[in-house]
């Protein structure tokens, strides 16, 4: 589950998580679509791209 806010700054994440996993499952580059999604601090950025990597690690099991 995708925090609904940032944990360091607060801003709001959870809205651009969907938008966020699907354009990067269709291939685009991670770092481009937080650009587009206006998440440019790298704080929130980091959340998001380490909810990806636990995304695919548990994607087999599910
Ligand atoms: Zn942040």
């Amino acid at each position: 589950m995708i925090p609904v806010r940032c944990f360091s700054c607060g801003k709001v994440i959870a809205s651009s998580w969907d938008e966020y996993k699907r354009r990067t499952k269709d291939g685009e580059d991670p770092a481009q679509v937080m650009d587009d999604l206006g998440i440019t601090r790298y704080c929130c950025r980091r959340i998001l791209l380490s909810h990806v990597e636990l995304v695919d690690t548990l994607a087999p099991y599910q």
